[in-house]
């Protein structure tokens, strides 16, 4: 499957007028893809699975920005930790801790999302609002020092009901609102993949993740 070139610039053209970033989502899908979007501008890319991210980094151009969008098990940050650009689902004071940690080891500062659960469904990872107020507590009084928590992120409900979808956008928004002085800048809501993401864009995202469209459906 070839990359959808014309769907690529499109969307891009459509969300650099609303100043908001495009990460490309290309879990699943081979190097060649990243390379054919990269040629045509493209730097943000979104991974989901360690190895397979740590893998294609490697092979490709040292100037893509690697996002970091799956869940995160503790024991695999440091495989990620050198070259990681923004770390997207943190959902556990535990992890945080683990890449400050690490981020201490690779003398860098690591920057990470905050993932809340908005969606409907019980499988999605994610905070709820007590859990995102303690680590919001933490971050501010013990200040890990290789980390930098710049923001949040949220899935909807993958339901064909626009209105709840539209909600759940809209409570990531309120809560991304109440605790932005406290993220470090520029800060950065991430919301939107290729179902929602119009909607995620007229509910204040600065940023999307989209795979599908751009690089056809996964196996
Ligand atoms: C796979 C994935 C996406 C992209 O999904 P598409 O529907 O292909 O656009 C976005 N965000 C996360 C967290 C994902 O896992």
């Amino acid at each position: 499957m070839p990359v959808n070139t014309e769907a690529y610039f499109e969307i891009k053209s459509e969300l650099d007028r609303n100043r908001i970033t495009l990460v490309a989502v290309s879990k699943t899908k081979p190097v060649a893809d990243i390379q054919a979007l990269y040629e045509l501008g493209q730097r943000d890319f979104g991974e989901n699975y360690v190895q397979e991210m740590a893998e294609k980094a490697s092979q490709l151009p040292a100037d893509i920005r690697w996002h970091f969008i799956g869940h995160l098990q503790t024991n695999k940050v440091k495989l990620i930790a050198p070259f990681v650009q923004l770390i997207q689902a943190v959902d556990s004071l535990k992890l945080l801790n683990e890449i400050s940690k690490q981020g201490g080891r690779q003398g860098r500062v690591i920057d990470c999302l905050l993932q809340v659960h908005i969606a409907q469904e019980e499988t999605k990872f994610g905070l709820d609002e007590t859990g995102l107020a303690e680590i919001m507590n933490r971050v501010k009084t013990e200040k890990p020092a290789n980390v930098r928590v710049s923001g949040l992120m949220g899935m909807a409900s993958l339901t064909g009901d626009l209105q709840t979808v539209r909600e759940e956008f809209r409570r990531l928004k309120r809560l991304y609102d109440e605790y932005l002085p406290d993220f470090a800048a520029p800060s950065i809501l991430s919301m939107g993949m290729s179902s929602d993401y119009r909607i995620a864009v007229e509910e204040g995202s600065g940023m999307v993740r989209i795979g599908s469209l751009l690089f056809g459906e996964r196996n």
